[in-house]
């Protein structure tokens, strides 16, 4: 599956999605360049009005797109 696949420079979240790496939470073991868009791991997110939740990345991504 793509979702899952190889990490690189162009399918990584903060280059596809540089507004969900606004919301990463700074507890979360990576940083958005190291994960990619699809991922189907859980990570951490903080919203603009500071509210915390955790969600798998994919499901964030597949949400923005517009
Ligand atoms: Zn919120």
């Amino acid at each position: 599956m793509s979702e899952t696949g190889k990490l690189t420079s162009e399918n990584n979240l903060a280059k596809m999605y540089p507004e969900l790496a606004d919301m990463w939470h700074n507890d979360n073991n990576s940083t958005p360049s190291q994960v990619t868009a699809f991922s189907h791991d859980e990570a951490k997110w903080i919203c603009k009005n500071n509210h915390i939740f955790t969600k798998k990345i994919y499901q964030m991504s597949t949400k923005a797109k517009k």
